[in-house]
């Protein structure tokens, strides 16, 4: 260890994870170079980062406004291209939804260290994934808290988990009624307890969604049977997952919740390193840890997830697909909170699931979805 710089690629640089990405890299002086910055919406702070991180090479999503960064003198290549680059040791995948599937695939494909915050690539390709990482000898190290804490604790470990306990804060809405949930906006649902993050996730939090998209994340990076993976609410926030062994004995990580601290393990493991600028747990200030089930019938995304999970094949896919266009249709005050869980259901239950699917077969689920889930909401994006 010790004088080796990692050399980085952040897709996804201008978002909640890849600006704290880069909050990171800042207080680790001399350990990373950044040879890599994307983004798709936020033009003005990926220039401000291209001046102060000097990448080789870019992306940006709109081509109109390519123009704006040909002074910068840095190549512009693909999500693709950039992720399979020779010189990147590193990709963070921090992109959101569909967006990172085929540069987590082309990173995978090139054999990279690949740091995973965006959970839809691994949801709706795990498989392929998966498989295509032990051909290649990619490493994927999570991200997502839950996910970190599970690789911490199992890091050491000769035998499997015999179950993973993932937690989940239960959001904004946590003890609502349906009836209350009815009239919950977006930015109330945008209202996250005790975690910062970008939209998309903070949105599937509030429907538990996001805790759904985390079983089927965990069962392929632990390889571990979904019936194995269970949720229970633990609103501090402080315990981050747990696993039990076959001796009845529990591990789990504890930290104050701040997404750095999972963001920095990836990127400095195997080596843990001091932070000042991270957040210390006071074990004064904390009173008590509580544990209670998360309820299915008021938070039927959840339930949903699970049983895409075990239908397979193609199901998460389209989960994902339809996920993604409500959660767009209910921050546009399109549809109603309550409606969202309504519509994925309807799609999955209209979807035919393919075993064993081929990226064609995920991509075309995926299209077929999206236009589905518009279309019972009678709406446009
Ligand atoms: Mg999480």
């Amino acid at each position: 260890m010790g004088n080796s710089v990692k050399n980085l690629a952040i897709l996804g640089a201008t978002g909640s994870i890849g600006r704290q990405t880069l909050q990171v890299i800042r207080s680790l002086p001399g350990r990373f170079r950044i040879m890599g910055l994307t983004a798709g919406q936020n033009l003005d702070l990926l220039a401000k980062q291209i001046a102060e991180f000097q990448p080789k090479f870019i992306y940006y999503q709109s081509v109109n406004k390519h123009h704006k960064l040909t002074d910068t003198g840095c190549e512009f290549l693909s999500l693709e291209e950039i992720a399979s680059q020779p010189e990147v040791d590193t990709v963070v995948i921090a992109t959101s939804g569909k967006a990172g599937l085929l540069a987590t695939l082309a990173a995978v494909r090139a054999g990279k260290n690949v740091a995973i915050a965006n959970k839809e690539p691994l949801v709706m390709a795990g498989e392929i994934i998966t498989r295509e990482a032990k051909v290649s000898g990619a490493r994927i190290l999570p991200i997502d808290s839950e996910h970190s804490a599970v690789w911490q604790c199992l890091n050491g470990e000769p035998q499997p988990p015999a179950r993973i306990i993932l937690t989940a804060s239960g959001g904004p809405f946590r003890g609502y009624s349906t009836q209350e949930l009815n009239n919950v906006t977006a930015s109330q649902a945008l209202k996250h307890p005790s975690w910062q993050m970008g939209k998309k996730v903070t949105i599937d939090s509030a429907t538990l969604m996001n805790k759904g998209l985390e079983i089927i994340e965990a069962h392929w990076l632990f390889n571990v049977p979904i019936d194995k993976i269970s949720v229970i609410i633990h609103p501090q926030s402080i315990i981050h997952s747990m696993v039990e062994f076959a001796d009845g004995s529990f591990k789990a990580q504890l930290s104050y919740p701040d997404m750095r601290l999972p963001i920095q393990y990836a990127l400095t493991y195997p080596e843990r390193v001091p932070n000042p600028e991270l957040p210390k747990l006071e074990w004064s200030k904390i009173k008590t840890f509580t544990f209670e089930p998360p309820d299915f019938t008021t938070f039927p995304c959840l339930k949903l997830a699970i049983k895409a999970a075990k239908t397979g094949g193609t199901g998460p896919t389209v989960l994902c697909a339809a996920d993604e266009v409500a959660v767009e249709l209910f921050m546009k005050d399109a549809i109603k909170f309550t409606e969202l869980a309504c519509l994925v259901k309807q799609v999955l239950q209209e979807h035919k699931p393919i075993p064993n699917p081929t990226l064609e077969d995920i991509m075309q689920a995926d299209n077929w979805a999206r236009e589905y889930t518009l279309k019972l909401a009678g709406k446009k994006i």
